[in-house]
């Protein structure tokens, strides 16, 4: 007997959207896919799609909630409205403050475990070249002991690392981390070619928003078309891309080069998401220093009202991500949701991100606007709109 069946939905499995088709849950994993299956609760996905959970690799905040907050468990709440079923609250602080909101965020959910959402830790700082977004007093300079130190405050929940592959040491620490199981993630760089061939051969297998911190390579020679670091990576097969989908930070016409050189395997969508992010359009004032902000739907940014209306991060939200890969980059419902669940889960070895019996029941039912109607972690309905 299944704990749940959701019934009649457009199932998307491996081969495509499959019509009136039965998923049955028990135990936290799919158990069964076929008709007439019964189970002790029912959901009717009549007329919505049954898709993969979203998968956010990359995101800071939502709403009001961020990793400054005093637990995850609104950030959790708040993922689960937009659709993800796993994400990794990404960390953007000095090396002390990320290790105490690492060990408080641990302590508050008994090592993670009351949080099933939470893939685990990403840090994005503290060892990068340069922060992009001028917050450079939050960059360390790579030694044993802040990586020793980051690695206990992570308690093992540290499963994306960034780093410059420029900075004195990355190659060893990219070496050491990857060999523990963490994706070690090209981040915020000027580096040569040489220096990022380096960093991949000592494992790195992930680029941190693709275009966004790298920089457009200079002409020297004007009978000369120079590649940049971005054309590596476009085609140096061991690397994922990520990419901010939200037609702002890259524009469509590269989000589209992007798939022809990586594939929907190579390339997963992240939000990048601040505090602000999934608010309705209007100003806020943010916790911390963060000020007065602007918010005009989830493809404009977050805005500094004060600075002169600055892009300070990305206001989209998992599901507008699944939403633009439809409507703005034009893909299928298929190719949409392998950049959104079915790679990052491959990247991050979770047994996730595909509708198969025996994957975990992280599951999302949405309505033909792409719109979040339930969203089904590890079989339990986390939310219902
Ligand atoms: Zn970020």
């Amino acid at each position: 007997m299944n704990d749940l069946v959701i019934t009649n939905g457009q199932v998307l499995l491996a081969c495509g959207v499959v019509q009136d088709i039965d998923v049955g849950v028990r135990a936290g994993r799919i158990a069964q896919i076929g008709e007439h299956l019964h189970g002790s609760r029912t959901i009717d996905a009549r007329g919505a799609y049954v898709l993969p959970g979203l998968i956010d690799l990359h995101t800071h905040g939502i709403g009001f909630e961020s990793c400054d907050s005093e637990t995850l468990h609104g950030y959790a709440r708040a993922e689960a409205e937009r659709g993800a079923t796993t994400f990794f609250p990404t960390i953007f602080a000095p090396p002390a403050r990320a290790i105490e909101q690492m060990q408080r965020h641990r302590r508050a959910t008994d090592d993670l475990a009351a949080l099933p959402q939470v893939g685990g830790f990403r840090l994005e700082s503290p060892y990068l070249a340069h922060a992009g977004g001028g917050l450079t007093r939050d960059l360390a300079p790579i030694t044993a002991e802040t990586t020793q130190a980051l690695l206990e405050a992570g308690g093992g929940h540290i499963k994306i690392w960034d780093i410059s592959p420029e900075l004195p040491g990355a190659p060893d620490t990219i070496r050491q981390l990857s060999a523990l199981g963490i994706v070690c993630s090209l981040a915020h760089t000027h580096a040569t070619i040489d220096q990022a061939r380096a960093a991949v051969a000592a494992g790195a297998r992930l680029v941190t928003h693709l275009f966004d911190t790298f920089v457009v390579p200079q002409m020297v020679d004007p009978g000369v078309y120079p590649a940049g670091l971005t054309d590596y990576l476009l085609t140096e097969d061991r690397v994922v891309c990520e990419i901010i989908a939200d037609a702002t930070h890259v524009a469509p016409l590269l989000v589209e080069k992007t798939f022809r050189c990586k594939t929907a395997n190579g390339l997963v969508f992240v939000t990048d998401s601040n505090y602000g992010a999934g608010l309705p359009a209007g100003r806020y004032t943010l916790p911390n220093d963060w000020g007065r902000i602007a918010i005009d739907g989830p493809n404009n940014g977050v805005r500094l009202v004060d600075r002169g209306m600055t892009l300070a991060g990305s206001a989209l939200t998992p599901i507008d991500a699944l939403r633009n890969a439809v409507r703005i980059f034009g893909k299928d419902i298929a190719i949409a949701s392998r950049v959104c669940s079915t790679t990052p889960a491959r990247l991050l070895g979770l047994n996730k991100g595909d509708i198969a019996v025996g994957k975990d029941a992280d599951l999302i039912l949405v309505d033909d606007d792409l719109r979040v109607l339930y969203t089904i972690v590890a079989g339990t309905v986390v939310f219902a709109a």
